[in-house]
């Protein structure tokens, strides 16, 4: 949301209605909520050792090889929270605070990464939907916040620019949405694994379970404010176009 746009917007006297302002404060409550507890969760699943005492790297390494992969490689990666899969380089990337912790988090975050891995492996359909997407909305994004500035100023007089500032928005929110079962899926993959080959067991596998559900709410989140804010401009450009 650009705070710009938030500007103009009213001084229209047109568009959305009041209620669209309270979802977007409602979301941004419920992001801010959901990243705090997430924190929390981190933190103390953090202090907490895997029974095994294995390593996020170890982790890591294991799931790889046993589901067949042989061609990723683990490494490490400066910062907090910096945890990726790369499907171009084929690299599992842990953080600081991953790759040579023996804690739950650790183990957790370390296979819900090879989960990513693994649906690379297996050509799983969302990720290769969001592999493609992914030039696309780079290019959206950059463009997307001056199309919809300028769409909303020249709405009278050029409402095909905001019709465009649209479709690079939705774009955005297509991809959100597409990551929602990404990120659900790998998650699934890594406490199955770690249940099935007893790197957990029954105290710690409720934690590590725990731990990426609220990493999941965090992209729920994320996915539906987008989507209120496409709704957002759309009705803008609804309101602009009635009153000619
Ligand atoms: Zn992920």
């Amino acid at each position: 949301m650009n705070v710009l746009t938030l500007y103009i917007v009213p001084s229209y006297h047109y568009g959305p209605s009041m209620m669209i302002y309270v979802i977007f404060i409602g979301f941004a409550l419920l992001s801010w909520i959901i990243q705090k507890v997430l924190q929390s969760k981190f933190k103390k699943y953090s202090k907490i050792p895997m029974p095994g005492g294995m390593t996020g790297k170890e982790v890591a390494e294991m799931m790889l090889r046993e589901n067949g992969i042989n061609d990723v490689t683990v490494q490490h990666t400066g910062g907090q929270l910096t945890d990726h899969y790369n499907p171009a380089t084929k690299i599992v990337n842990l953080s600081d605070d991953v790759y040579q912790s023996c804690s739950i988090a650790a183990a957790a975050v370390a296979a819900h990464e090879c989960g990513h891995a693994v649906q690379h492996a297996k050509a799983y359909a969302f990720l290769t939907m969001r592999s493609k997407l992914v030039p696309v909305v780079s290019f959206a994004s950059q463009w997307m916040q001056w199309v919809l500035l300028a769409g909303i100023i020249f709405l009278q007089s050029f409402p095909q620019l905001l019709l465009a500032g649209i479709v690079l928005f939705a774009l955005t929110t297509l991809f959100s949405f597409i990551t929602l079962p990404v990120e659900i899926n790998a998650s699934r993959r890594a406490v199955a694994w770690l249940s099935n080959t007893g790197i957990t067991d029954r105290y710690t596998y409720p934690m590590a379970t725990d731990a990426l559900r609220w990493a999941a709410y965090t992209y729920v989140v994320a996915a539906l404010s987008s989507l209120a804010t496409l709704v957002y401009y759309i009705l803008i450009f609804l309101g602009g176009r009635s009153r000619n």
